[in-house]
């Protein structure tokens, strides 16, 4: 499949591009990523890059550096450093991460060591897990009736611990709709810090798993059940979980469903009473 007409950058030898490769459906990469994956003498990728990306890259060999929450940091280093040595060889390197490389995916810590290393580099963006995860869902990350502004928020810290540092009560008044990644270890702590901030039991709260892909699946819960939903539904990492009324929306928005010739649940889940788009 040729790229269309134009300019495209030339990933030279001595070079690491860091690159989004989406949330997993490989037709939600960018252009720019198919491009670099085609000159790409070696590419480093993470656990939530799906292999039929990585087929885009066949001349190129193939490095694992997964790493899943709550492993020390040390290994983030190694990583790093890695990339410093295969550019320091000559290599076109190519350092592929799920979603945006910028969002909770610590592209901002591997870019400053390979540029305090001379390495010189290009940032490639990437659709993230928390907008298009959530799109695959049938859930808009911001609507029009329900939120102004969207929080993003990690579940946990490089340590694997709970985030100590947010602040839970100013973020549950704050934001109408929060999007949580690497939520799931940490979601009862989580969920009780929002209900005692005062968000309501009833509020709707999605957890989409392996979103974009094959297996994503979707659970629809509410703040006040989503910890026993989670477990009698066996749903496991690596999840996006939303909380907010834009959730409501998936009752007419699963595109998903209806392609699957289901109908929409509801036309008017916020319960405006009046049409979508009027003023
Ligand atoms: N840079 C990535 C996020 C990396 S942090 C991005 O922009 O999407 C890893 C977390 O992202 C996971 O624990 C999960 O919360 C989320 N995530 C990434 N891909 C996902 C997917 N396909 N489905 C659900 N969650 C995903």
């Amino acid at each position: 499949m040729p790229l269309p007409q134009g300019q495209w950058p030339v990933l030279e030898k001595g070079w690491v591009w860091l690159c989004g490769a989406g949330p997993g459906d490989p037709g939600l990469l960018t252009l720019h990523a198919l491009n670099a994956l085609r000159q790409a003498d070696v590419v480093i990728y993470d656990a939530l890059v799906q292999e039929a990306i990585l087929a885009w890259a066949p001349q190129a060999e193939h490095i694992y550096a997964g790493k899943r929450g709550g492993k020390p940091s040390a290994k983030q280093r190694d990583i790093s450093l890695r990339l410093v040595d295969l550019a320091r060889e000559g290599k076109r390197v190519l350092r592929l991460k799920g979603g945006d490389p910028f969002v909770f995916g610590r592209g901002g810590e591997e870019a400053q060591t390979l540029v305090q290393h001379g390495i010189p580099i290009r940032i490639i963006p990437g659709i993230s897990a928390g907008i298009g995860g959530l799109a695959y869902a049938g859930i808009p990350v911001t609507h029009r009736d329900v939120n102004q502004s969207v929080t993003f928020v990690t579940g946990h810290d490089q340590s694997g611990n709970a985030t100590s540092s947010l602040d839970w009560t100013a973020i549950s008044k704050g934001s109408q709709v929060i999007v949580i990644y690497m939520g799931m270890k940490h979601i009862a702590h989580i969920t009780a810090q929002l209900l005692a901030a005062g968000r309501p039991a009833t509020e709707p709260v999605a957890i989409v798993t392996t979103a974009t892909t094959e297996q994503q699946q979707v659970l629809e819960t509410t703040l006040g059940t989503c910890v026993a939903d989670i477990e009698a539904a066996g749903a496991e990492p690596p999840a996006i979980i939303c909380v907010g009324r834009a959730v409501a929306m998936r009752q007419v928005l699963d595109w998903q469903g209806q392609m699957a010739g289901e109908a929409p649940r509801n036309l008017d889940p916020l319960g405006r009473g009046r049409p979508a788009e009027s003023a």
